[in-house]
């Protein structure tokens, strides 16, 4: 059985006596770890270590703090097949999957590495007679992040690396599921020479999360999860004087138009809708064909999945296409949903609901489901699915779709292939979501940019990553000075 400590105030220790939640090894069913269940007291203990640093992490040049993060840049590239080993036991992704997600990871400490300039405020001499006016970033204090499974590195990435570069301090709440990789990402840190107190790590559910967002000393919440989950968050956090922003579930649309170059498109939509086993916010769900575009693409996307080979991911020399999802209760969800579709009429047309994986026939698999056929008023075009499962709607133009699309709760993302600049440009300008892709099946955001959530995908005012999230993580002072020496008068005087 793997440990899983926790870090407050420099120092790591387990903790017994608590409750605890199975972390399992996915690809086996095996349980690998037990996550401690964190309450109240743990949570004041991580949040006062986390304040009694602040003074000095406040204080500590921009540039130094920097210099913090290249040397875990380099630490975390290092330990590279670590975590992604790490990330593929916990969770289930391939090594392929994992690496793409640290690397996303790595791009937001590369910009964290920035802070210097990133933290410049504006100036304007003479705003009055003999008066200057300039603006300061100052750290906000104690900032929390709350993670879900899906990323167990990448998503904590997005966080504490920024809020700390800013001169916050953090306490982290992985997801129970995938504690560990979380863990190493707090050792690097720690090699980096993060100073006590600085960076906390804390396990644990919902008592633990209530925790967070009532207590005093806790400036700003930073969430990732499910939609109900995430505007629970918001509400509580903000009624109790917190920055909040939290980022939620997804349904995103993908419209392929009858131009669509197909073996391109089918590439591109394979990996969309079953890259990481589907478990991604921003996994293309549903395919929108306009027109002929289902009969000249369905074909060769029923192909693609079919020959997708699903396996165990924990075993670095053999790695399959596609790994298991989360938990044996998750694989049951998914199979729910895909069968009330088939009972509502849907046909499906590749059907992955009986991956077999001999070495393994513990591991929670899921194959590549295609679902034709599938109409509004179903339960599986509704909710977010979060497994390898595509669903085909067909209408008979672009109005038509974007019309569809633009009904869901969700706003995450949303694609379009075609080779019309006009469609594209249609579809960017009406399209309800926050981040678009033009003949590109994923357009998650990188580090520079904001991961743009709208509607129940995001609740709050400034997005995770990029320029907003230094926003979030600092507050503006306005400096109005005057020194006196010579007279000038009326200072204010037109
Ligand atoms: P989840 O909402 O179940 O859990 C997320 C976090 O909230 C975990 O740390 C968990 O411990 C905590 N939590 C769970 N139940 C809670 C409760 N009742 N009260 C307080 N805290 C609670 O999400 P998950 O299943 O771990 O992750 C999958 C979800 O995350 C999907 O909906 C996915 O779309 C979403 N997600 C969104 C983004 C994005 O950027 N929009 C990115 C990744 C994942």
């Amino acid at each position: 059985m793997l440990p899983c400590p926790i870090l407050i105030g420099g120092e790591w220790r387990t903790l017994s006596g608590v409750g605890s939640t199975p972390v399992f090894n996915p690809s086996t069913g095996d349980v690998i770890a037990e996550c401690p269940a964190g309450d109240a007291a743990l949570v004041d203990e991580a949040v006062s270590a986390a304040h009694a640093a602040f003074p000095a992490w406040r204080d500590t040049p921009p540039v130094e703090r920097a210099r913090l993060f290249f040397r875990y840049r380099q630490l975390v590239e290092q330990h590279f097949d670590e975590l992604c080993h790490t990330i593929s036991r916990e969770h289930g992704k391939t090594h392929a999957e994992a690496r793409g997600s640290v690397f996303r990871g790595l791009e937001n400490i590369e910009y964290a590495c920035g802070i210097p300039s990133l933290l410049f405020g504006d100036t304007l001499a003479d705003l009055a007679r003999g008066v200057d006016c300039e603006t300061l970033l100052q750290p906000l204090g104690v900032c929390v992040g709350i993670t879900p499974f899906n990323f167990p590195a990448m998503v904590p990435l997005w966080m504490f690396p920024l809020a700390l570069a800013c001169g916050n301090t953090f306490v982290l709440k992985p997801s129970e599921k995938v504690p560990l990789s979380a863990i190493l990402l707090g050792r690097l840190l720690e090699q980096a020479g993060v100073p006590k107190g600085v960076f906390n790590i804390v396990h644990g559910g919902r008592a633990c999360v209530d925790a967070f967002l009532t207590h005093p000393k806790v400036r700003a919440v930073s969430f990732v999860g499910s939609s109900p989950i995430a505007k629970y968050i918001y509400e509580t956090g903000t009624k109790n004087g917190k920055r909040v922003q939290a980022n939620g579930g997804a349904k995103n649309y993908i419209v392929i138009m009858p131009d669509a170059d197909v073996p391109k498109t089918v590439e591109a939509l394979s990996t969309a809708a079953f890259g990481c086993a589907g478990e991604r916010c921003m996994a293309g769900s549903t395919a929108i064909t306009v027109g002929a575009a289902a009969d000249r693409m369905l074909p060769s996307l029923v192909d693609a999945a079919k020959k997708i080979r699903v396996g165990r991911t924990d075993q670095p020399a053999s790695q399959p296409d596609m790994g298991p999802v989360i938990t044996a209760q998750h694989r049951d969800r998914v199979l729910g949903l895909v069968a009330s579709a088939e009972k509502e009429g849907a046909k499906i047309v590749a059907d992955g609901r009986d991956a077999r994986v001999p070495d393994a026939p513990r591991g929670f698999y899921l194959g590549a489901t295609i679902v034709d056929g599938v109409e509004q008023n179903m339960t599986l075009a509704r909710e977010e699915v979060f497994g390898p499962v595509l669903n085909v709607m067909r209408m008979d133009d672009l109005d038509r779709a974007i019309e569809l699309a633009n009904r869901s709760a969700f706003g995450n993302g949303a694609a379009i292939f075609t080779a019309s600049g006009h469609a594209a440009r249609e579809f960017k300008h009406r399209v309800k979501a926050g981040m678009v892709g033009i003949n590109v099946g994923v357009p998650a955001t990188m580090a520079m940019f904001p991961f743009t959530g709208w509607d129940d995908s995001f609740y709050g005012d400034l997005h995770i990553q990029g320029r907003e999230a230094v926003q979030f993580y600092t507050q503006q002072k306005v400096v109005t000075t005057r020194w006196f020496g010579r007279e000038v008068g009326d200072v204010w005087k037109k």
